[in-house]
């Protein structure tokens, strides 16, 4: 099997490809992974995804734990922790909770919630209260794909060309930079650049940029929880969270206090790296091409809410970067046949991390269906 791009996509494809006693071989034109995949929370997002989504993801867990210890990478099951910090924000924890049940959705008073947050004592008026989401994992995004693609590398029946562009793709060949690779099976993992490679199938899906502004800080004393941090923000783009009757009056309620937060299109969240520092983020903003140029507002608006969550004055900054994923409003997923053996898979909802290895999962037992 030829595996065109070393992110998390084509990664889980090839660990899963291994794992059933395949021969894979996987390129990339760069170096080493820098893609979306080294760049986002390392959050596997399971519990906020709804309908067929959360299925997907729930069958992602178990390839996750089973490649962080083949392949030696940190991976906590830590879970996600929402913070509430109105009526209206807990209303839609108390709905989500009501239907998912308890143990999905574990309720948290405003002290726990403070507490899981290290707040100060005398700094907690702000919270209303929380959730646990336990399902959820969290990853090192620096560590993960690197650690995977190592492992590929040193597999008996794995190999992985880097420094090699593909150009092209047909039923058992894929032409690259560096000469023709051979395949009965082939699949072109390349997130947001399939518009670079198979550009009518990306204008027939929809595909655009999403550009996305991060950071790295460094922690306040007392912040310690390997869980994922989601906010108000977060539930306004979720759809475990969007479906519930409450999210309406959230939406308007978020609108009122945050409307800068809200046409930055933020997600304000944060996860915390085994180093001990934060990664923080992130803004939402759509284009075929994306801008290089990042407006400041962007990161004030960001860090601003973030320390406002962690209950401190400011937040110092250890590095920024943008991330690019691919996203399309027709459809969260890309899955064409391109020739007999050919496949693209590039995930256009920004939950790849979350997705991967349920992908992965469903393309070799035949039940991931294409999607045009
Ligand atoms: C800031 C940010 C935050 C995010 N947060 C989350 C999150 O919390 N949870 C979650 O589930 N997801 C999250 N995501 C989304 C997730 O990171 C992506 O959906 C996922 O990483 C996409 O993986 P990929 O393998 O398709 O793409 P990439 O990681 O971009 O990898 C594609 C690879 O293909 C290679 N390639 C491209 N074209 C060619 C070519 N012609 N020839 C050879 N190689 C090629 C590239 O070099 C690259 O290595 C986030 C993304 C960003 C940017």
């Amino acid at each position: 099997m030829v595996i065109v791009g070393a992110g998390i996509i084509g990664l889980a494809h090839a660990f899963e490809a291994l794992s059933n006693g395949l021969s894979v071989t996987v390129l990339d034109r760069d170096r080493r992974p820098v893609g979306a995949s080294v760049r986002n929370f390392g959050h596997c997002c399971i519990s906020a995804q709804d309908g067929e989504l959360l299925a997907l993801a729930q069958r992602s867990r178990p390839g996750w734990l089973r490649a962080a210890e083949a392949a030696g990478f940190w991976a906590a099951e830590a879970g996600t922790l929402v913070v509430a910090r109105s009526a209206t924000e807990a209303a839609v924890l108390d709905e989500l909770r009501a239907e998912r049940g308890g143990d999905a959705v574990r309720p948290y008073t405003a002290e726990q919630t403070a507490a899981a947050l290290g707040r100060a004592e005398d700094e907690r008026d702000d919270i209303t209260a929380g959730a646990l989401l336990p399902a959820d994992l969290r990853v090192n995004p620096r560590e993960a794909a690197p650690a995977l693609a190592r492992w590929v590398a040193e597999h008996p029946r794995g190999r992985v060309l880097w420094g090699t562009a593909v150009t092209g793709v047909e039923s058992g060949t894929v032409h690259t930079t560096r000469g023709a690779v051979h395949g009965e099976r082939i699949l072109v993992c390349v997130g947001h650049d399939v518009d670079y490679l198979l550009p009518d199938i990306a204008e027939d899906h929809g595909v655009e940029r999403c550009r996305l502004s991060m950071a790295r800080v460094e922690a306040p004393a007392g912040f310690r929880t390997d869980s994922a941090v989601l906010t108000a923000t977060s539930m306004l783009r979720y759809d475990a969270f969007t479906s519930r009757p409450a999210a309406a009056r959230l939406r308007e309620e978020v609108l009122g206090h945050s409307a800068e937060l809200l046409e930055i299109g933020a997600n304000v969240m944060f996860t915390r790296l085994p180093d001990g520092t934060v990664l923080v983020g992130d803004s939402h903003h759509y284009d075929a091409t994306t801008p290089p140029f990042v407006d400041e507002r962007t990161y004030e608006l960001l860090l601003d809410a973030v320390a406002k969550v962690l209950g401190v004055p400011r937040l110092r900054v250890l590095e920024r970067w943008q991330g690019v994923y691919a996203s399309s409003p027709r459809g969260p997923l890309l899955v064409r046949d391109l020739a007999p053996g050919v496949r693209a898979i590039s995930v256009t909802s920004g939950i790849g991390m979350t997705l991967s290895f349920g992908l992965a999962a469903a393309t070799f037992d035949g039940t991931l269906a294409t999607t045009g």
